[in-house]
């Protein structure tokens, strides 16, 4: 096991452990005020109560307010993304809004009908419990295309139903008070075990969203405040904190929404901070690889623009920069510089023999040869149509002169045949050598003066001027 396996291990611990404790976090503050209901339910005394019509309807008149607008907004984010869950959503917060109204709008009737205004709580507590079950189911499902999301028969039927509940609720509390208590239980209770099945829901097919944490946190605050009303008597400090409970639902539910609203307008394309670090971390890698891939283009890309595009040997550019450093360089060190100025010999009967394009395979033939013989830091350039220099760094004369009868030797001894069937041609070439003595530009008139000396003397063969004797000499194979 290497070093780097034996770190990892303990690393996979602590992060399962730090994930465990993070569920448990979660799962204790979603728990804190099933510590005040039980808290209440010990040791409250039940004759004690806080009968305030006028802070409850302040408190109903405020809450419709704000579910109205939470209702607009995510209508408004719904509407942006198109996603059924908040479609849901929009339809329980709408029936939350209507039916809870109705709740406060009672609450002066509470001594004379107290189901009518009893009744109205619970049943605006699972209208919305009962579309936060559909929404969760309802997750992840693509989204509506923007023509479907309009008025249409959903949201009647909605309104219908919610209307159809009202109705039946205020009917019941008039004919039938007899029953109420056992309603309002039933119906409570329903709303408690329905925002529990949107919390299972949730823990079977965990929904990767953070926004999705907001929306099971107020789930479960829900669900304790409809144990916390099943608990209690009206206007009991149970019944108080129940209705605070649901208020802290909501609150969290709100900031849910309104984080939606101010990022992608949904809560499914909501990313975890852990989702976002990984892919910023594949967007930098792919970033990384564009770059690379973009270095490598321009690289080629430099190097087609230094080079000859028939033979692959330097070109004029290329050879005006290396000139550049390397007299800057010899000049700098003291080394030596050399330059062999060639010339293909009759090249012209090669075409005329052979055709142009058996000319160009001798051409790059030609430079195949150089470019085996000189060092990798020497340079092969094609001044002209078949003429060339090379550039030699730290060469001395004598040096450049045995390259130069290399690469003439060489060349004498290539054969190119366009096809196997083809008879070989082969070539000569003619090198004037020179050594740098003062700037390029003399150094080159030098190496050519050599080369049109070669070429007068019979070709094929090699000139430099001696360095002793300062006359101009010679060799060749034409012996
Ligand atoms: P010399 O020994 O005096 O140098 O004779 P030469 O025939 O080599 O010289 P000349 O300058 O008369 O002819 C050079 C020929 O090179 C003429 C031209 O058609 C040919 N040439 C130049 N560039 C290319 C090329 O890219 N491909 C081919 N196939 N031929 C080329
Ligand atoms: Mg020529
Ligand atoms: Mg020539």
């Amino acid at each position: 096991m290497s070093d780097a396996e034996k770190t990892a291990i303990p690393q996979v611990h602590a992060f399962r452990v730090t994930r465990t404790f993070q569920a448990l976090l979660r799962l204790g503050l979603a728990l804190v005020p099933f510590v005040a209901i039980a808290y209440l339910q010990l040791f409250q005394d039940p004759s004690m109560t806080f009968r305030n019509h006028g802070i409850h309807e302040l408190a109903i008149a405020v809450s419709t307010l704000l579910s109205g607008f939470i209702t607009y907004v995510t209508w408004v984010c719904y509407r942006s993304s198109g996603e059924v869950f908040l479609r849901w959503l929009v339809l329980g917060l709408l029936g939350f809004t209507l039916l809870y109204a109705l709740h406060g709008l009672f609450t002066g009737l509470s001594e004379h009908h107290p189901y009518l205004f009893a009744i109205y709580g619970p049943v605006s507590r699972l209208a919305m419990a009962a579309c936060c079950l559909v929404a969760m189911r309802r997750f992840g499902v693509p989204a509506e295309e923007p023509g479907d999301r309009r008025l249409g028969w959903f949201w009647w039927t909605g309104l219908g139903v919610f209307a159809a509940a009202a109705v039946l609720a205020g009917v019941g509390a008039l004919f039938l008070p007899g029953w109420m208590n056992l309603v309002r239980k039933g119906v409570e209770t329903l709303a408690l075990v329905t925002s529990a099945l949107a919390i299972i829901a949730f823990q079977i097919r965990p929904a990767r969203s953070p926004l999705m944490m907001a929306y099971i946190f107020s789930l479960s605050l829900f669900a304790q405040s409809s144990l916390s009303f099943l608990l209690a008597s009206e206007w009991s400090h149970q019944w108080w904190l129940a209705h605070a409970i649901f208020a802290a639902g909501f609150f969290v539910l709100s900031y849910g929404i309104i984080q939606a609203y101010h990022t992608t307008r949904s809560f499914s394309a909501a990313y975890s901070q852990e989702e976002v670090m990984e892919q910023l971390r594949l967007e930098k890698l792919r970033a990384d690889q564009a770059l690379v891939k973009l270095e490598d283009a321009n690289q080629r890309l430099l190097a087609l623009a230094a080079t000859d595009a028939l033979t692959g040997a330097a070109n004029r550019r290329q050879y005006g920069d290396r000139v550049v450093a390397e007299v800057a360089r010899a000049q700098r060190k003291g080394f030596p510089l050399a330059l062999l100025a060639l010339d293909v010999d009759h090249f012209k009967q090669v075409n005329d023999a052979h055709g142009h394009p058996a000319g160009d395979a001798v051409l790059k033939a030609f430079v195949g040869v150089m470019q085996a013989i000189v060092r990798p830091s020497d340079l092969v350039t094609r001044t002209g149509g078949e003429e060339f220099k090379i550039l030699l760094p730290d060469t001395g004369l004598e040096e450049a002169v045995a390259i130069a009868e290399r690469v003439r030797s060489g060349v004498a001894a290539m054969e190119v045949r366009l096809d196997a069937d083809a008879a070989p041609i082969g070539v000569t070439v003619s090198i004037g050598c020179a050594l740098l003595v003062g700037d390029m530009a003399s150094t080159e008139t030098v190496a050519d003066e050599r080369l049109y000396l070669a070429k007068t003397q019979g070709r094929n063969r090699v000139v430099w001027r001696d360095a002793t004797t300062g006359a101009e000499n010679g060799v060749s194979d034409n012996s």
